[in-house]
């Protein structure tokens, strides 16, 4: 009952974190399709992390 999905940050699509790339950044844990795009996500974190809750007026 656990079939939670993760959205890779960085190309969009949605992975499964049991067998995605898992990058841990400030204290939340990204997950990735493939590692090229954790390599991408990480050479440029603050490109890729959603701001869903941290939006400036
Ligand atoms: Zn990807």
């Amino acid at each position: 009952m656990t079939s939670t999905t993760a959205s890779d940050p960085v190309c969009g699509m949605q992975v499964d974190p049991q067998t995605a790339v898992a990058v841990e950044h400030a204290g939340h844990v990204y997950h990735f399709c493939e590692s090229a795009c954790a390599d991408t996500f990480r050479d440029d974190p603050g490109r890729w992390i959603p701001r869903d809750e941290t939006v400036e007026a």
